[in-house]
């Protein structure tokens, strides 16, 4: 029995895939970008929870994410005292199934089964079934818990010192993007006590801090000390703008590193009323200043505040989407299908709302009853939720029996939604530029000098990597509307930024012929035909002495090859950027003198990311 080394573990793959389907470990793919044909991201994430974990105890942790069953296999044979799976809803069969082997073969082991998977676990079977599969079902704060039954000081601080990073881009021009985007966890749990929500139940209407804002910017500092090219962090909580002085503070720390200020911002949660009131106790301009680049924000529905929702009750999100997207924010919408109240006289007045906000991403579900909430609950008393699988349970579950709906109606209206936006405002990455121009122009007439002199710097390179890609979204933008939407973005780029450099043009020719040459490819057999899949990664968390305290503290394997198709795309794509950026970099840096401006070193910045960056 190995008691000095614990094994931490998501499912073992394969996955289930969703109703369109999709991966479900690609968000962009899935949802936030989800509908925009070609030019919808793939990406890639990572098991943070896993992670959390495994830094903060003191015991070394091997970590596997994404194994295949023989890789969980090999690892159970080690017998481990303590396995701890960590796992969604969506995965409970597989997690059962592992549960019996690690009893089978490792019956000493202890498991533990966390996250959201063991919320719906421990609601939907009894006690004694529980006991079957698993010694420990965690529920709220999992770093606390293990600590306790490690036996070790359960107060110290909370790190999370530079995990892997996440990254998208669209499949034309890279189908297995690098890790572009950082990721933290400032706070779990929120006391808004929404009766669908799984986190308001799992952390008991409480918020509970991990990061303080002197942490998180030492955190963000300790990944840009790694990672220079690293642009974007999103940082998971459920709503910052309902902790105003959290957020103030973190505004006064990040205004004192003017690297961040030029060269960062961060993806944040917010919602309608709570960012309102923020802008009115403190000024809009104070959002921007805190580094915040984008916000997620659960609009849920334009009826939710009457219907007792009360982030939604006082302010109009239109406004609120209009006004962060003048500053330059970014947002990440996310609508509902499938209330009660939902009709077909009132269903698509409700999206039209949503469509209306123009959020840069977006995410539109059904109204799904997670076993543990206070919405199954009610739902399940009134003998509305059907029977379905595990792997249908999940944001677009058909789990619930609608009032004035039939089941089929949710699904079909979300995809409806995705094809509106898309018809309507054209792709994610062509509303990312307009919200970015807005954010240089806004940050050049600010009376602020770090907006005016850095900020600025922020947008613009950002604003020069995103034009690149008009050529290919003129071309194949899905109607005249749109088309027009991209020509006025090119035309703006001009008066505000200047003319595009000769690298710009040329590259923007390199990414319109990838996406015609894309297209031809996949016209009869669609690049997104099957789900994306992750390759297994193991983790190992040795907490040796030669690890010092700024160091990353894990060495990444990966178990199984690569299949050899992978490998060759992934090499050909390596080094066909190392040959762009140099052939670009020669033409217009070295031979050409005159070329040179402050635009060209950002390009070539972006292609040795080979990652769309952040939202
Ligand atoms: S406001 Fe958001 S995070 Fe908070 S309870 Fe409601 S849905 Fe959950």
């Amino acid at each position: 029995m190995i008691t000095n080394r614990i094994l931490l573990t998501t499912p073992t793959f394969p996955y289930p895939s969703l109703p369109a389907n999709d991966s479900l470990t690609d968000a962009t793919g899935q949802r936030f970008t989800h509908g925009d044909d070609i030019f919808s991201l793939v990406s890639h994430t990572h098991c943070y929870a896993n992670h959390i974990l495994a830094q903060n105890i003191n015991i070394p942790t091997t970590l596997l994410e994404y194994p295949r069953w023989n890789n969980f296999v090999e690892e159970v044979d080690k017998k481990y005292g303590i396995i701890g799976i960590s796992a969604f809803p969506v995965h409970l069969d597989t997690v059962m199934k592992m549960c019996t082997h690690i009893r089978e073969n490792s019956p000493e082991t202890k498991i533990l089964l966390g996250s959201y998977g063991a919320q719906a676990f421990a609601a939907q079977y009894d006690k004694e079934t529980q006991k079957k599969y698993v010694d420990h079902v965690v529920l709220g704060e999992g770093v606390r818990f293990l600590r306790e039954l490690l036996g070790e000081d359960t107060d110290r601080p909370i790190q999370q010192k530079v995990m892997p990073k996440c990254g998208g881009a669209p499949a034309f021009i890279n189908k297995y993007p690098k890790g572009g985007l950082g990721f933290l966890v400032t706070g779990l749990g929120c006391p808004g006590g929404c009766d669908f929500c799984a986190t308001t139940e799992m952390y008991k209407k409480k918020r509970i801090e991990l990061l303080s804002p002197d942490d998180f910017v030492n955190h963000v500092e300790l990944y840009r000390k790694h990672f220079k090219n690293l642009s974007s962090i999103f940082v998971i909580e459920e709503d910052h703008f309902r902790h105003p002085r959290w957020l103030t503070k973190t505004k006064e720390r990040w205004e004192k590193n003017v690297d961040l200020v030029k060269n960062v911002d961060w993806t944040g949660f917010g919602s309608v009323d709570f960012i309102w009131h923020y802008a009115e106790n403190y000024g809009w301009d104070a959002i921007p200043e805190t580094g915040i680049g984008a916000v997620f924000i659960g609009v849920e529905s334009k009826f939710a505040g009457e219907h007792g929702y009360r982030k939604v009750r006082e302010a109009d999100a239109r406004e609120v989407f209009h006004k962060l997207h003048s500053m330059g924010i970014r947002t990440l919408g996310a609508w509902i299908c499938g209330w009660d109240y939902h009709n077909h006289a009132n269903m698509y007045e409700d999206l039209n709302y949503f469509v209306a906000c123009k959020p840069t991403y977006q995410q539109l579900t059904r109204l799904s009853p997670f076993p543990g909430t206070e919405l199954w609950r009610k739902l399940k008393d009134q003998g509305r939720v059907c029977d379905v699988p595990w792997e249908d349970v999940h944001f677009w579950s058909g789990s619930q029996k609608n009032i004035s709906l039939e089941t089929h109606e949710t699904l079909n209206l979300t995809e409806y939604g995705y094809d509106l936006i898309y018809k309507t405002w054209g792709p994610s990455i062509l509303r990312k530029l307009e919200v970015t121009l807005n954010g240089y122009e806004f940050c050049m007439d600010s009376d602020n000098p770090l907006m005016r002199e850095h900020r600025s710097e922020l947008y613009k390179g950002s604003c020069a990597t995103t034009w690149g890609m008009l050529g290919a979204m003129d071309r194949f933008a899905p109607n005249g509307v749109v088309r027009r939407r991209v020509i006025k973005a090119d035309e703006r780029f001009r008066d505000l930024i200047g003319e595009p450099t000769p690298m710009m043009e040329m590259l923007s020719k390199n990414i319109e012929e990838r996406a015609v040459k894309f297209k031809m490819a996949h016209m009869f057999n669609p690049y997104n035909r099957r789900p994306r899949e992750e390759p297994a990664k193991r983790y190992l968390y040795n907490k040796d002495s030669s690890i010092k305290d700024d160091d990353i503290p894990y060495i990444t394997e990966y178990p199984n090859k690569i299949p050899k198709k992978i490998q060759k795309i992934m090499n050909r794509n390596n080094l066909k950027y190392r040959i762009l950026a140099k052939l670009l970099s020669y033409k217009f840096k070295l031979k050409s003198s005159k070329h040179i401006n402050d635009l060209d070193p950002v390009i070539l910045r972006s292609l040795a990311g080979q990652s769309y960056g952040g939202f």
